[in-house]
Parts: C-alpha cells; sequence; structure tokens
C-alpha cells in the first residue's frame, strides 16, 4: 500500500524508529527489562502531563483509560457533572451513565468551548456539594475544539468533587499542567500526540484522585486503576502488557523530549494555523469559534453545493492525504485536518494544496493557489524557527 499521509485526528503518521521499535523480541513482562522499560513510559509522561504523581500505563485504547477513570473513582449512584463539547465528551458522559453514576450535562453549544463562568455558577450553585465528580475533556476532536483548561479550573475552584480530564487528542500538543490545575485523573493515548500507534492509554492520577479511588466503591476488574497501581509499583501492569507498543511509546517518549515541549507545541501550533490561514484564503468556515481553536484538529464547513464524502475519496485516492470526516450529527457537514503525528511542514503544504486542488475541481472556486499559499505562509515561519 502506497504511504498515505495521515491527517486524520489519530491514529497519526508515526516516525520510522518509533515503527521499527516494535520490531524488538519479546521480553518477559515480568521481568527487569519490562520493568525499566515502564518506568522510563511513566517518569517521561510525567512531565508531559505536568505531574509529579502517577502515571500507569493500560494496554486499551484511550476509551479505555476514560472508563478505568470512572469505574475507579466513583461509587454507585453518584452525580457528576458532565461538560461534554461534542461526540467525546458524550462518551465520557454515557461511560458515567453506563456505571450507574447520575449525569448532569453542562450543555455547550457545538463548536463551543465550555464557558467557564458557566462552569462556575453550576458549581456556586451546588453549595451542598452534591457534585461528585466533573468530567472535562481537554480537547474535542470531533468539533475542533480546545477547553482552556487553566481557566476551567479557576472556575472549579475549591469545590471538592473529582475532576477527570479526557486528554486524549490533546496532551502533549500544548501545555497541559496537571497539578497546578488541580485535576485529579487525566487520560490520553498513544495514537494522538506522542505518534505511536493505537494500543496503550496513560492514565495519570494525582494524591487526592487516589484518596478518592480507595473510597469508590464501583466495579472494576480489568480497568481497575488500584490494581494497575498496585503492579506499576512492582514495574508490571497487572494484565499482559502490548509490549511492542511500549517499546514504541519509550522511543516516542524520548524523541518528545528529544525535540523538547515547547518546539513541540509550536509545532502543533503553526500547523493548525497554517490550515486556519487556508480555511480563511479559500472561504472554508472553520466550524470551532474564535478563541475555542483546537491546535491538533481544525474542523472545517464543507462548501455548500460539495459533498465531504467526495472530496475525502479525491484526497485520498488521488493525493494519498486522508482527512477526517464529521461525527454523529456533523456527518457530511464538516471535513477535519489533523496536525499530530511526525508530520513535516512539506507534508502539510502539500496536504493543502491537494486539498486546495480537489476543491476547485469540485467546484469550489475559492480554493484558489493563493490559499495554499496563505497557508504555506504559515508554515514558512516553522522554516524559520528551525534555522
Ligand atoms: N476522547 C477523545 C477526545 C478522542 O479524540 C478519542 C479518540 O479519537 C477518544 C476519547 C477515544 O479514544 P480511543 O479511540 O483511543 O478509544
Amino acid at each position: 500500500m502506497a504511504k498515505q499521509l495521515l491527517f486524520i485526528p489519530g491514529p497519526v503518521t508515526c516516525a520510522s524508529p518509533v515503527l521499527d521499535a516494535m520490531s524488538q523480541p519479546m521480553i518477559d513482562h515480568r521481568g527487569p527489562e519490562f520493568a525499566a522499560l515502564v518506568a522510563r513510559i511513566e517518569g517521561g509522561m510525567k512531565p508531559i502531563f505536568g505531574t509529579s504523581g502517577d502515571v500507569v500505563v493500560l494496554g486499551s485504547s484511550g476509551t479505555g483509560g476514560l472508563e478505568a477513570a470512572v469505574s475507579s473513582a466513583f461509587s454507585p449512584g453518584q452525580k457528576v457533572l458532565s461538560c461534554p463539547v461534542g461526540v467525546f465528551g458524550k462518551r465520557l458522559a454515557k461511560i458515567a451513565s453506563t456505571y450507574g453514576l447520575d449525569v448532569e450535562m453542562l450543555e455547550t453549544p457545538l463548536g463551543s468551548a465550555v464557558d467557564p463562568d458557566a462552569l462556575a455558577a453550576r458549581l456556586r450553585a451546588d453549595a451542598g456539594h452534591a457534585i461528585a465528580g466533573i468530567l472535562l475533556t481537554h480537547n474535542e476532536t470531533s468539533t475542533g475544539v480546545q477547553n482552556d483548561m487553566a481557566a476551567l479550573s479557576a472556575a472549579i475552584g475549591t469545590h471538592p468533587a473529582t475532576v477527570i480530564v479526557d486528554s486524549v487528542s490533546g496532551l502533549g500538543a500544548s501545555a497541559f499542567e496537571m497539578d497546578a490545575w488541580n485535576f485529579d485523573i487525566v487520560v490520553t493515548a498513544s495514537q494522538k500526540a506522542l505518534a505511536v500507534p493505537p494500543g496503550a492509554a496513560m492514565v495519570a492520577i494525582g494524591s487526592r484522585g487516589w484518596e478518592r479511588v480507595a473510597r469508590a466503591t464501583l466495579p472494576a476488574f480489568y480497568l481497575d486503576l488500584r490494581k494497575a497501581r498496585e503492579f506499576s509499583e512492582l514495574g508490571q501492569t497487572p494484565w499482559t502488557p502490548p509490549v511492542s507498543i511500549a517499546y514504541a511509546l519509550d522511543v516516542a517518549i524520548a524523541r518528545y523530549h528529544a525535540e523538547g515541549a515547547v518546539r513541540v507545541y509550536a509545532r502543533h501550533d503553526r500547523y493548525a494555523r497554517a490550515i486556519r490561514a487556508f480555511a480563511a484564503a479559500a472561504d472554508l468556515r472553520i466550524f470551532s469559534q474564535p478563541g475555542a481553536h483546537s491546535v491538533t484538529v481544525v474542523a472545517m464547513h464543507v462548501p455548500a453545493g460539495l459533498e465531504a464524502s467526495k472530496i475525502r475519496a479525491a484526497l485520498r485516492d488521488r493525493f494519498d492525504v486522508v482527512l477526517g470526516g464529521g461525527q454523529a450529527e456533523l456527518k457530511g457537514k464538516i471535513v477535519r485536518m489533523g496536525t499530530m503525528g511526525d508530520l513535516t511542514p512539506e507534508d502539510v503544504r502539500y496536504g493543502l494544496e491537494s486539498f486546495a486542488t480537489v476543491l476547485r475541481e469540485q467546484g469550489h472556486a475559492a480554493a484558489t493557489s493563493a490559499a495554499a499559499i496563505a497557508g504555506r505562509a504559515v508554515l514558512d515561519e516553522t522554516l524559520v524557527a528551525a534555522r
């Protein structure tokens, strides 16, 4: 199969050394080599989470990490305030209701970020502290919206609810300060900004998070964070881990720190700005509201008269460029272009030029090459910065 340029928001293009790492021989997952490997992964993830607390690795996708968080942190019937801003936030709420929690939704219009004032007002009204948990999404992949987590942290203030954050498609791509923001459990996954194949979830748990987990009584077995902690202390995972993914993660985390978090943040930010500059010049409306833009995925309205599926098919079949479509009620209405993964500025440039060509051919005259040049101008900053 020809190599495709993946601009879907995960799984993403992985660097060759990351993929190569997976061809190493198997080791005893209860032996000293695996203990050293898992210790490097957990230690290397802490600064990315912004925590000095614990990080555990689960053999699951991101959803498993989120289920682990919910099922390990609460007791039957407890009330949680869910703050979804799209499909993935709603899925987190669904996990909570599946476990019998009493889920209240703080509604936000699609395309917007959670309003910190609305969250603060709801929590102020909860004088009796009936709300035991708050469920947040750092980056909502379905709408290209990123919440202002510092502002949400301030809005929560001293409310004692256990705060669980889905940062599956956010962590690593922009600054995240779990400890400073008083988040209790934060979940991410291997196949997003860390640019590793899918297969591992990383869950960070702070000291207050562990206190809550110790008191929680919901049933959990495979995804029980208490077991994950117990085995992490032995340099193991409770169940057979995805050893090859652990090899890849180890290399990817080392590459992340070698590039440096600040450069990684700048790279995602520039790629996202380049795509938005292209969209503005090509008269494609951005779905996320100003101030709520994600750095890992840009969602754009499909121009009137065009079909998302045809745009994506032409890009894939003729240019090996793969964009994401819309999910749920946004299916057919938006296309999404991600910035995560081992993508060079030239890759992004090629992606935008191909996108311009396809849009033009399918009748969107505004997608001139000038639009691609607008994206290119932002990308050129990358080259200047790299010098
Ligand atoms: N949360 C967010 C924000 C996501 O983007 C995704 C996947 O795209 C998930 C959760 C679910 O993760 P997974 O598909 O790894 O289970």
